[in-house]
């Protein structure tokens, strides 16, 4: 589902920020990128839904090779990634509702098709009652889960996770991991970076560790 062959990426004028990257994630697989602040972990993500772009190598996803996408390409490779992030980017002057169904409003579904979809993603986050409210009037954890439906309001086959516990509690941080879980067991391709190393232990996993843009690990979590 995601492969990287031999991916390098230096924003200009820095250091690489990843170097000579090479992994294969299968269709329907959950793997955590592990590493500390800078190893690259958001760059690795950002380059499969296409906000940043490869200096080499190539990243494909779904057989199609993201670092040769037009850049009028992009919309269509985003329908099928989920993204979320770890201040998961509500809008604060918009319901519950409203910032679930954007994804749907820019692809111009019908209005039927986005209320029964919108409902089906707040429902599967446990926030169906709470659709009528704004961002500020919810918890931290509640604000992060509208990020959740709003990624997989699409069904995106693949769903990528940038520190999405980063600003959660232990607990929250569990619900969340669990509904990802959840997600996955349904057929979602899942990539979640993490330092959160607790979270993830016993999990049983694979992990993808990155250290200064280079992949040092790659296996199953033991205890
Ligand atoms: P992580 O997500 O693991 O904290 P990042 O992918 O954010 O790592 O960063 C990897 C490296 O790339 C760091 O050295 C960081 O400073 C640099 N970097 C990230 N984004 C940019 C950017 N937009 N411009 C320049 N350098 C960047
Ligand atoms: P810009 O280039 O103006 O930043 P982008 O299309 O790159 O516009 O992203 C705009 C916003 O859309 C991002 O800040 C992010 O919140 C959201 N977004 C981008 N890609 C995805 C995705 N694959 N899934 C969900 N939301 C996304």
């Amino acid at each position: 589902m995601i492969r990287f062959k031999r991916v390098s990426k230096a924003y200009s004028g820095g250091r690489p920020a990843l170097q000579n990257i090479d992994f294969h994630l299968n269709k329907g697989e959950m793997a955590f990128l592990t590493g500390h602040s800078g190893a690259g972990k958001s760059t690795l993500l950002r380059l499969i839904c296409g906000l940043e772009r490869a200096n080499d190598g190539q990243v494909i996803l779904n057989g199609h090779d993201v670092s040769q996408l037009k850049k009028q390409d992009i919309p269509f490779l985003r329908r099928n990634i989920g993204m979320i992030f770890q201040d998961h980017q509500l809008l604060m002057d918009h319901t519950i509702y409203d910032n679930v169904a954007i994804p749907l409003i820019i692809l111009g579904k019908p209005l039927e098709e986005i209320r029964r979809r919108v409902s089906a993603a707040l429902d599967k986050v446990g926030l169906i009652d709470k659709m009528k409210f704004y961002p500020i009037q919810l918890s931290g954890g509640e604000q992060q889960r509208v990020g959740i439906a709003r990624a997989i309001v699409n069904r995106p086959m693949v769903l990528l996770a940038d520190e999405p516990t980063g600003n959660l509690d232990d607990k929250l941080s569990k619900d969340i991991l669990k509904l990802f879980e959840e997600l996955n067991q349904t057929g979602v391709t899942v990539l979640m970076a993490t330092h959160n190393l607790g979270l993830i232990r016993r999990k049983h996993r694979r992990i993808l560790n990155l250290n200064q843009g280079r992949l040092t690990g790659d296996r199953h979590a033991e205890d």
